[in-house]
Order: C-alpha cells, then sequence, then structure tokens
C-alpha cells in the first residue's frame, strides 16, 4: 500500500491513539513503511509523551462499544470506544494547532458525537487503501494554511508571533511555548498557556504593530491553486 504513492513527502511524526492492537498495527504499519515516525498508545493515554514527540498529525481511533451494536449512539461517553481521548485533546493547547484524523469503526461520520474540531474522517477499514496519502495531504494543506497573525504570545517571557489554526481569527497559537488563544470578542480572549492554566487576555494589548497579515486579506499561501 504505502509504497504506491510516488510524490516525495517529507517524514511526519504521527501519533496513533487506538483502543485496539489489531487496528493499531493495520494503521501503524502503512504510515512506518511511507517513511514517518510512529507513537502508537492505547488509553490512558500518556499525553505528555504525546507533547514530546511533537506530532504533526494525531490520528484518533473510535469505534462502537458492544453494547451500542445495532442501535444508536446514546451516550458517546459509554457507547463509543476511544471518545474520551477525544475529550482529552482539547486540555493540551501544544496539540490544538496539529491537524487530526479520525478513524471510524463501527460508527460513520454522521453518528460522530465530535467533542473536537477534525480534518479528515475515515472509515476502516473500507478506506484504508487511501489512508497514508490522505493523511499525508490533509497533513501538509493544513500547514500550509497556518498564517502568522499580528499578535504575540500572552504568555510571560514569550511574546512569540501568534499563528491561526484552524478557525482563523477566533483561533490562535504559540508554536514556542504551546500557548493557545480563543478569541471572544474585537478585544477579549482567553488564554491557556502550556500547563493548562487559563486567564482573560485582552487582544488589544496583544497586538504587534504594524499586522504582518491583514486579517481580512487572504494570504499567499492561502492560494488553494499553489
Ligand atoms: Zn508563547
Amino acid at each position: 500500500m504505502g509504497a504506491e504513492h510516488a510524490h516525495d513527502v517529507a517524514m511526519l511524526n504521527i501519533v496513533l491513539l487506538n483502543d485496539h492492537p489489531m487496528v493499531l498495527k493495520a494503521l501503524e504499519v502503512p504510515l512506518t513503511e511511507a517513511g514517518h515516525r510512529v507513537l502508537a498508545d492505547v488509553s490512558p493515554i500518556d499525553w505528555d509523551a504525546v507533547v514530546r514527540f511533537k506530532p504533526q498529525v494525531i490520528v484518533a481511533g473510535i469505534s462502537r462499544s458492544r453494547e451500542a451494536a445495532g442501535r444508536p449512539i446514546a451516550s458517546p461517553a459509554e457507547d463509543v470506544i476511544g471518545y474520551r481521548a477525544l475529550m482529552d485533546l482539547r486540555q493540551y493547547p501544544a496539540i490544538t494547532a496539529v491537524p487530526i484524523v479520525i478513524v471510524g469503526m463501527g460508527i460513520v461520520e454522521s453518528e460522530l458525537p465530535v467533542p473536537t474540531h477534525y480534518d479528515l474522517f475515515l472509515y476502516f477499514p473500507d478506506d484504508m487503501e487511501t489512508f497514508v496519502p490522505r493523511l499525508e495531504e490533509v497533513t501538509h494543506t493544513i500547514k500550509r494554511r497556518r498564517l502568522i497573525s499580528g499578535y504575540r504570545c500572552p504568555n510571560p517571557g514569550c511574546g512569540s508571533r501568534l499563528t491561526y489554526t484552524r478557525e482563523r481569527e477566533h483561533d490562535l497559537f504559540c508554536p514556542k511555548c504551546g500557548s493557545a488563544v480563543a478569541v471572544l470578542d474585537d478585544d477579549h480572549a482567553i488564554w491557556r498557556g502550556p500547563r493548562g492554566q487559563q486567564e482573560a487576555a485582552r487582544m488589544g494589548e496583544l497586538r504587534v504593530d504594524p499586522p504582518a497579515v491583514s486579517l481580512h486579506e487572504p494570504a499567499a499561501s492561502e492560494d488553494p491553486h499553489r
């Protein structure tokens, strides 16, 4: 499978989260064959190790529990194995800017109780033929889409330039210290520090003059035709 795509792709650090050892293996083998570094983990997930690995993409497996077979999902926490990991992901600012790929087993995208943003949904095992190239594509697309903002990191002693993450004007990320900033309105924001601490922040005080990139002008790197 992995040998078929001929285009040149850089090696990626990929985190695989899945509670089924066999599925984990089925996902891991084609990725390592394609030359990527993989950190595979089952619950309880060692989130500090995940952060230290500096993932460029996270693949989270979710599956329907035996109890929920043949009926709709009633309680995601009980009916969906792997749901907890998706919830936990949100607590880690350092990885909020990383693309998320969800691999569903016995559960389709329309019934997915999504607690977090994700970038690609694949169904196991049907989509495994295209798993590696699609994962590479989404990772590189999102990396390209990331833009430098006109704001600096509110973390005292950091002050590095924030980048936009997925929701361009509402979610900023510090690539240096791992802080995340959720913009509430024109001036108010919530800063979540690298240790998960939360504080109010004022966008007016974080603005860097002049802004590197206008909020409303699409940057050249965003051009989909490139
Ligand atoms: Zn910072």
